[in-house]
């Protein structure tokens, strides 16, 4: 098969999408895109990222696969328990894009590592499931300037907003200080809707096609269902952007 029908074969369904076409195909081979975590979230926004065809994947996350993920983490199957999520990560989305490079990190992300980490990233996805973890990612974004994509789930129920202050609030201007007392349940629905829109709001932005989830946090209620877009503002006193122009 030519190169050129190899390269932009897989593709050929999205490329039509206005403002896409082979300049945005390159576009998107051309960008990097950081994952923190591949959990629930990051499974789900992973497979999409990968298929469309970001061309480079970082997929960050120190813990190893438990029987208790299987439920929702859908990269990761029985042979896999007690295996590093980030290498098992890394190499399934190799599998299903061999076009795209992915790379494994196992480093905790920390206060004092998470800017390093990111650095030369065009994009940062939020796929945690703490807020000490989120917060240290949230302070790094802010630092190096790099958007970031936040998600998070519990029950049936998901929030996702496009973050990149001062145009938008940052993490910490809208969110919860506190955490909550037990684990929530969660199904693997959740996480792999929220996922997918995350994977669609980068998508968008590294395009530069359509509008990203700028001040704005979208709700999706599965239990109703319902889906909705509220309006976020930057808080004045917030410990981590305040200042920011
Ligand atoms: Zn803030």
């Amino acid at each position: 098969m030519p190169r050129s029908k190899m390269e932009f074969g897989r593709y050929l369904r999205q490329l039509e999408l206005n403002g896409w076409g082979k300049e945005g195909q390159k576009r998107l081979g051309a960008a990097h895109v950081f994952m923190a975590g591949v959990g629930g979230l990051g499974s789900s926004a992973g497979i999409y990222l990968a298929a469309a065809g970001v061309g480079k994947i970082t997929v960050c996350d120190s813990d190893r696969v438990e029987l208790s993920n299987l439920n929702r983490q859908t990269l990761y199957g029985l042979a896999d328990v007690g295996m590093p999520k980030a290498f098992l990560a890394a190499k399934r989305l190799k599998e299903f894009n061999p076009q795209i490079e992915v790379v494994p990190n196992m480093a905790e992300i920390d206060h004092g590592g998470a800017k390093k980490l990111i650095e030369g990233a065009d994009l940062v996805l939020d796929c945690l499931d703490n807020l000490e973890t989120r917060i240290a990612v949230n302070r790094a974004s802010i630092a190096t300037g790099i958007p970031m994509i936040f998600a998070a789930c519990s029950e049936l129920t998901g929030h996702l907003s496009f973050l990149h202050p001062p145009e938008t609030p940052c993490l910490e201007c809208f969110v919860s200080r506190t955490p909550p007392a037990v684990e929530p349940p969660i199904p693997g629905v959740t996480p792999g809707t929220m996922g997918a829109l995350q994977a669609m709001e980068a998508i968008k932005y590294l395009l530069g096609v359509g509008e990203n989830l700028t001040g704005r946090l979208l709700i999706l209620e599965g239990m109703e269902p319902r889906i909705d877009v509220v309006d976020i503002e930057r808080d004045p006193d917030c410990p981590a952007c305040r200042g920011l122009r």
